[in-house]
């Protein structure tokens, strides 16, 4: 898997007995649990080996509490330095930086917190105990109800790679609705990117049915599905760059950029692969959307992304929702899921296997769930992103004397 695949690199480096060890972005690719195990390894060889670790990440929610100290860089400069409690109060002024923050740290800055910051989970349980009432347990939740029309079905698929291999996908069923954000969640090598590849045409089943706007799949004739129909977005998305600017490979597939919801006019004399990757993502987004897919296909789309970019992001597919267009996303990415998806589905051992409304959906899952949801449980139902712990928390108001 994944995180076997990143311990199995930090073990080879270790070999070489390092006493720095320097890491770029080493918890990218992994699902949370991978990504959990993997920095308490880091924790350990600090702790045990006194080996000094210098780490780049966007993913700071485990990363932060752990490290001694924090360096924010803007724009090639360095504009924080120090403990994080500290660096992150003094960072108040920028929510562009604190938006991808441990949301104990952004929920006390959001309301404007005393004392010293919460980093953990644990923490910001303790920052709302001792300084809210908590006698309101919930927000109103919206019924969300989808449409009748299904955008993409799955009816018990069975695919494998190998005639000997095991199956990948083992009898999966599961219905998109049109107009739809649909978040599909699970383990690194889970099958998810499996089932979006089948789902695209990609891989061919050997058992079960696979139908996309009420058609299937095999009635779909010479290449029609792909025309204003269908497009899928890769993981490594720079596989869809095949020129030297972004101008050419946006003329190369006749891509009007006036019809995009989003601007990228002032990349176009750029070379794809000197783009940020938010930049890159929008680029090839940009290139997929040339054929007017009204199902798009995304297989990690914030991988690698700074916080302000899955933002970016979040806004794109709300505009391509309200143009009508049904997106299905595989993801790991739990905070990105319970902000923008309609309803998540959890994959496992190559079906679904449970689907939901984010707010139901992540109150039920102990591991794959979000900061918000473990720092709230039992003191809110249902509260799964920091707007819904601010709302909370502003509701139910400060306790005149916080508890020390
Ligand atoms: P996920 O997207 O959930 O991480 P994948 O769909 O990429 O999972 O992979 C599911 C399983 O299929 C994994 O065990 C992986 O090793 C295997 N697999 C993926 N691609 C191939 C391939 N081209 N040939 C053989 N096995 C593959």
């Amino acid at each position: 898997s994944g995180g076997q695949k990143q311990l199995l690199n930090l073990a080879s480096i270790l070999v070489m007995q390092p006493e720095l060890l320097i890491l770029d972005e080493p918890t990218a690719q992994l699902d949370p649990i991978a990504a959990a195990d993997f920095i308490a390894t880091l924790r350990r060889l600090c702790s045990d080996l006194s080996i000094t670790i210098i780490m780049a990440e966007h993913r700071l929610e485990d990363v932060v509490p752990l490290c001694d100290k924090l360096l924010v860089m803007d724009k090639g400069q360095l504009i924080a330095n120090g403990k994080p409690s500290e660096v992150i109060s003094e960072l108040k002024e920028r929510p562009d930086i604190l938006c991808g923050m441990p949301a104990a740290a952004r929920l006390y800055a959001e309301l404007s917190g005393s004392g010293s910051c919460p980093l953990t989970v644990r923490e910001g349980r303790d920052f709302i105990e001792k300084g809210y009432n908590n006698t309101t347990r919930g927000l109103p939740q919206a019924l969300y109800e989808h449409s009748d029309s299904a955008a993409m079905e799955f009816s018990d698929v069975f695919f494998r790679y190998s005639r000997e291999g095991k199956d990948i996908l083992d009898g999966l069923s599961f219905t998109v609705y049109e107009k739809e954000i649909f978040c599909i969640l699970g383990g690194n090598g889970s099958g998810k990117t499996t089932a979006l590849s089948a789902a695209a045409g990609l891989l061919k089943p050997y058992s079960g049915r696979i139908k996309v706007f009420g058609k299937r799949l095999k009635d779909y004739k010479n290449r029609s599905l792909y025309r204003e129909c269908l497009a899928m977005l890769p993981q490594d998305v720079q596989t869809v760059f095949l020129k030297s600017t972004v101008r050419q490979e946006l003329d190369e597939c006749h891509a009007d950029i006036s019809e995009l919801p989003y601007d990228i006019s002032h990349l176009m004399d750029k070379h794809p692969y000197d783009l940020s990757g938010g930049e890159q993502q929008l680029t090839a987004l940009a290139k997929v959307l040339a054929s007017k897919p009204k199902l798009l296909l995304l297989d990690e789309p914030t991988k690698g992304l700074d916080a302000g970019a899955k933002l970016n992001i979040i806004g794109v597919l709300r505009k391509l929702k309200e143009k009508g267009v049904t997106v299905v996303i595989v993801t790991h990415d739990v905070e990105f899921a319970a902000v923008c998806a309609d309803r998540c589905a959890m994959f496992f051992g190559g079906r679904i296997v449970s689907t939901g409304a984010p707010n139901e959906f992540f109150s039920r899952n102990s591991f794959y769930t979000t900061a918000v949801s473990r720092m709230t449980r039992g003191y809110y139902d249902n509260a799964v992103t920091i707007d819904d712990a601010v709302k909370l928390c502003s509701l139910n108001g400060r306790k005149e004397k916080p508890c020390s």
